[in-house]
């Protein structure tokens, strides 16, 4: 019966799917939390199947109930996570990993050897370049950063060795969104994989598989977990990039912890579509008043009639019951001359810090509390400045991450800070 019910992603982000293969229990209506870092294997056999069958590309882990050996190889409640996060993304298996980093350097773990090369939009996240730029590099993997809103831009950037192409979209801090489907077009032409980072957006708002991207990338540290209580990562793909990832997984240590693993899946996933959409309404009505307010020269959120890629956010930001989904993160830029700006944001920043209830200083985002950041010396830093200037980082430019407050309240807190700058 209700294997082959059709439900529709609201009900399944609550419920997961319907009788686990996952968790052996009759009785409880939430998956206990597993705190055992090693299993019980009852017999040498039993013992040697379940190191046989780990990672074993013949074996379907959505099928067969799992043998579990150890913690850092896999646990009940990462994989129950996994199958509603695959779910969710509309991908055939996903591995999660202990943060997004983790998940963003195993999925580019398993596509990349030494001499090999990709591509990446030059905006990013600061540790996503980091990682490239400072490690990557050493391990023999050479990459190039285009402006990928140009698809001339990356055909030009592909080379013979190049193995994938990685962004974000929207992209953070600076709201510009990429054309997924551009990109694939490209990419597949050339025989090369994409990675999509869809933190920003979540599988709420997006989902890039289903537009013919490879592999997507999501921190559950952000909207997923949703409460800011919890660190992790996810790689969704297809079944066959799973068994790499559950060995990077193994070999490099990034598990997630069944703790965190299990409050993303009970808490996070479960209120993932509620949240979004009274964050979506608190942020269109904030950026809806920075638009109007003097000294605030651009407000970049693809809600607003004035957002650039007005057509191309309709197109690709839409939410699980086909509406548009311009999501709860807003960039902003001071007017002035960029020393200005930059003092007057750190002053405006200062003053929220100190005097608002509604608006707190603090990197991360995604959370009911609403949180502002300069990206320029906070999450961004890691870019060096000329980068931060071709990736559109301005020296005054501040993001916000809106939570559930009541926006009147937000916009008061706000207009204080902004009293105190004019
Ligand atoms: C925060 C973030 C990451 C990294 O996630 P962690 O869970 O902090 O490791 C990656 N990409 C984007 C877009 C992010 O915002």
């Amino acid at each position: 019966m209700s294997e082959q019910r059709h439900y529709r992603d609201r009900s399944v982000l609550i419920h997961g799917k319907f009788r686990s293969e996952k968790w052996d229990f009759a009785d409880h209506i939430l998956p206990p939390i597993t705190t055992s870092v090693a299993f019980r294997l009852e017999s040498a056999e039993r013992g040697a199947e379940g190191f046989r069958q780990f990672a074993n590309p013949a074996i379907d882990r959505d099928k067969a109930h799992p043998i579990q050996i150890y913690e850092r190889l896999d646990d009940p409640n990462q994989g129950l996570l996994e199958e509603t996060l695959a779910y969710a993304e509309k991908g055939e298996a996903a591995v999660c990993f202990a943060t997004g980093m983790a998940a963003i350097s195993a999925a580019l773990g398993v596509h990349l050897r030494s001499g090999d090369h990709i591509v990446l939009h030059h905006t990013m996240y600061g540790c996503t370049y980091s990682l490239v730029s400072n490690w990557l590099t050493r391990f023999g993997v050479s990459h190039t950063l285009a402006d990928l809103t140009d698809l001339s831009q990356l055909e030009r950037a592909i080379g013979t060795n190049t193995k994938a192409i990685y962004f974000e979209t929207p992209t953070n801090p600076t709201m510009e969104l990429i054309d997924i489907e551009g990109v694939v077009g490209i990419a597949k032409a050339k025989g090369v994989s994409t990675i999509v980072d869809n933190t920003f957006a979540t599988p709420f708002a997006q989902r890039p598989l289903t537009m013919g991207v490879d592999v997507v990338v999501n921190s559950l540290t952000k909207h997923l977990g949703g409460f800011g209580a919890d660190m992790g990562g996810v790689v969704v793909c297809k079944k066959s990039l799973e068994p790499d990832l559950l060995m990077f997984r193994k070999d490099f240590g990034g598990s997630i912890s069944p703790k965190a693993a299990w409050q993303i899946l009970v808490f996070g996933v479960p209120t993932l579509a509620l949240r979004l959409e009274k964050q979506q309404q608190v942020a269109l009505a904030v950026a809806s008043y920075l638009e109007g307010r003097k000294g605030v020269a651009t407000v970049k959120y693809p809600g607003l009639e004035s957002y650039p890629q007005k057509d191309l956010a309709r197109k690709q930001l839409v939410d699980i019951d086909g509406r548009f989904a311009p999501g709860s993160m807003i960039y902003f830029e001071l007017s002035g001359s960029l020393e200005e700006a930059y003092d007057k944001s750190l002053r405006f920043i200062d003053y929220v810090a100190a005097n608002a209830l509604t608006v707190t200083l603090a990197v991360s985002l995604g959370q009911i509390r609403t949180l502002i950041e300069h990206p320029a010396s906070m999450t961004h830093s890691a870019l060096p400045p000329e980068r931060q200037a071709e990736g559109g980082i301005h020296p005054g430019g501040i993001r916000l991450s809106l939570g559930i407050e009541d926006p009147l309240d937000i916009i008061e807190d706000l207009e204080e800070a902004f009293c105190t700058i004019d």
